[in-house]
């Protein structure tokens, strides 16, 4: 998987760094977290094709993480999209975007599907054959949804050499011993799946936790991920400012990745009363609670 961080200031815009936004690309579909105002431009700047955008991830209200999505669908109904997409949001959603495309008079010729979920809403919203996505209240000054992008387990590698030493018929039985299933030989030996598989694959997960502060729920939805992408509007110097506005300071973020076992942390949602020396600063401070800390920058990949 892929991580494209296609803006990374909070609130406003500054000259080097756009509005919220994030793309995760996974086996060349884009799913996205968050579409301040600009995306659509970021997402040409970072060649990612806007055509396979599977699903639109919106997890809270404020115009810094919402304002380019209706820009961008305009877009891709001016594409000639014909690939049905998905929409997730807080409760309002619906209505924002409704508003936006009668004020235009916009019809979609793709099939788009709006789920809007009601405050304190917690569960899975995305259940695929390789993936799901669940979803938790974050805590934020509105209603904010922490997503998880979960890739599920796959079966171990199957040992060919093994299984032609055992003695077991080429065709079908090897497909169910990879499904987990045990199967018996003609001569009565039964064999069961951990016999020739390796260990089991574990799925990489990412989960992104904009805007909050320091909470609990952080930790839950972060458990042991891969890749935590989580906001740091704040240095230590504005304490006060960040509980006041229930945002993150980088060390709250560093203590939810340390707290969590996540493997890494992407820091992003930069104040724009900071540059990027301070940032830096502020980076190398955090990572005395939580050393593999990577600072975001627009459009800088990380691959997981
Ligand atoms: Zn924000
Ligand atoms: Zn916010």
């Amino acid at each position: 998987m892929k991580i494209v961080l296609l803006g990374t200031s909070s609130a406003v815009p500054t000259l080097t760094r756009g509005l919220s936004s994030t793309a995760l690309i996974r086996e060349g579909d884009v799913f996205l977290f968050d579409c301040g105002e600009g995306t659509q431009v970021q997402l040409m700047r970072s060649g990612i094709r806007r055509s396979r955008i599977h699903s639109i991830f919106i997890g809270h209200l404020h115009g810094d993480h919402l304002y380019g999505i209706a820009g961008l669908l305009s877009t891709l109904h001016l594409d000639g999209r014909e690939t049905p997409l998905n929409v997730f949001g807080p409760e309002g959603i619906r209505v924002f975007l409704n508003a936006a495309f009668r004020t235009s008079d916009l019809q979609f010729d793709f099939r788009l599907t709006v789920r809007e979920f009601p405050r304190g809403y917690r569960g899975r919203v995305l259940d695929e054959e390789e993936f799901y996505v669940d979803a938790l209240p974050l805590d934020h000054s509105i209603f904010c949804l922490g997503w998880r992008f979960q890739e599920k387990d796959r079966p171990g590698v199957f040992n060919l050499d093994r299984a032609e030493e055992m003695g077991i018929p080429r065709g079908p039985s090897y497909g169910r011993l990879q499904h987990g299933e045990s199967i018996t030989l003609p001569d009565g030996r039964v064999v069961t799946p951990d016999m020739v598989l390796g260990p089991p694959r574990p799925g990489k997960s990412v989960a992104y936790c904009l805007d909050t502060q320091f909470s609990q729920r952080s930790i839950e939805l972060a458990d042991k991920c891969t890749a935590l992408i989580h906001e740091t509007t704040f240095g230590q110097d504005a304490v006060e400012m960040a509980r006041e506005r229930k945002h993150s300071t980088m060390e709250d973020a560093a203590r939810v990745a340390k707290e969590a076992g996540a493997a890494g942390l992407i820091a992003t949602h930069f104040s724009s009363r900071y540059d990027g020396r301070q940032i830096a600063q502020i980076g190398d401070d955090a990572r005395a609670v939580f050393p593999n800390i990577t600072i975001a920058r627009d459009l800088l990949e990380v691959e997981i």
